[in-house]
This record gives structure tokens, C-alpha cells and sequence, in this order.
């Protein structure tokens, strides 16, 4: 009986001490070491705050919003439904074509370092064969192209071409190369500065 106690002492100690190790390690490593920096960029960016986007198919307007909206969220930039900037096109890829079937791509245009046009085109066939959550994924990524993002090493991010999911990193992302959200007064200052320099 008391040998039983011991092993139980004794196993409970063990627990204690490999709990405290394995905090001790994730504090010394930190939590995502370089996360911070995960994201990569293009190099180019839109040299306006107000970005325009269009389908040409009706099927992918709801698509296209939500992710215009995802993407724009986090900065200062906005996406205006209807404009010409980003156009999102259902028809073949053009070459190269990465790999067969290939749902989707974007042809960024750029000049002196600014996005100056982008079009997303959508495989007729292969965009719709898709579920539709990956639908919505695959042109979320392509519109991160549009906006200048590149692809990342970190399977957690929106712009790893292998898994898709919107991350703080994307956020970063848009922040660095749109500028930080700020707050309601600041916002409120920038309207009125707008005004007044309109008249
Ligand atoms: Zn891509």
C-alpha cells in the first residue's frame, strides 16, 4: 500500500516536472517564432487607397465580395464593387499554366513599382468542378496577388498556395502595404480634409 503511494508520488512528481520542461521550452522558444514576418509581398503595390473590382459572371459576384471584403478589412485600402482595376474573368487560363487543372490565376500588371491593372481569370471547367468553400478560397488567394501579395512558406496563411486560410499574417500583410486602420476620429479628420479640398 504505501509502495503504491511512493510509484504515485514519484509519477506525479515525473508529470509536475515534464509539464514545467515543456512550459519552460515553448516560453525560451516563444510562441510562432517569426510569424511576424511570414507573409512575402510582390514588391508592388496599388499607389491609391480605393481599389475597383468586376466579374464578368454573375455565379461569382458573392465570391468576389467576400473576399475584396477580407482582404480590404484590415487597412486603409477599400473595394469598390464595379470598378475596372481588378477584373475577374471566367474563361481559360493563359500560359504558363502551372499544373494540370489549375482553377485559377492571377495576371498582375505593374509599373514603377504600382499595380497599375490585374485580371483573374477562372477555368470555366475546373473553378466551378471545386467545393464551393475552395471556390471561395482559391479566388480569395488569387485576389491577394491582385492586391500584391506573394506566396508564403507558412502553411497557416491565405497565401500558401497549398492551404488557404485568412490569417493575422494576411492582415500584416495588408497593413504594411496599405497602412494601419486607425480610429473613428482619425478616419473622421481624413472626410472632412476630403471635403474641403474637393469644393
Ligand atoms: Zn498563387
Amino acid at each position: 500500500m504505501s509502495g503504491d503511494r511512493g510509484r504515485l508520488r514519484t509519477a506525479a512528481l515525473a508529470l509536475a516536472f515534464g509539464l514545467l520542461t515543456a512550459a519552460g521550452l515553448v516560453l525560451a522558444a516563444g510562441p510562432f517564432p517569426g510569424r511576424a514576418d511570414a507573409y512575402t509581398l510582390h514588391g508592388f503595390r496599388w499607389n491609391r487607397s480605393v481599389v475597383g473590382y468586376s466579374v464578368d459572371d454573375a455565379r461569382i459576384q458573392p465570391y468576389a465580395d467576400n473576399a475584396m471584403r477580407l482582404w480590404s478589412e484590415p487597412s486603409m485600402l477599400r473595394a469598390e464593387p464595379g470598378g475596372s482595376d481588378i477584373r475577374i474573368v471566367v474563361g481559360a487560363l493563359l500560359a504558363p499554366i502551372l499544373y494540370e487543372r489549375q482553377p485559377a490565376q492571377a495576371n498582375v500588371q505593374h509599373s514603377d513599382g504600382w499595380i497599375t491593372a490585374c485580371e483573374v481569370r477562372l477555368d470555366p471547367s475546373s473553378f466551378f468542378d471545386l467545393e464551393e468553400w475552395a471556390r471561395q478560397a482559391v479566388l480569395t488567394h488569387e485576389l491577394g496577388h491582385c492586391l500584391g501579395l506573394d506566396h508564403s512558406r507558412l502553411p497557416s496563411i491565405m497565401q500558401s498556395p497549398y492551404l488557404y486560410a485568412f490569417s493575422d499574417d494576411d492582415a500584416a500583410a495588408m497593413r504594411s502595404l496599405y497602412g494601419q486602420q486607425q480610429a473613428l476620429g482619425v478616419r473622421f479628420r481624413f472626410v472632412v480634409l476630403g471635403l474641403a479640398t474637393s469644393r
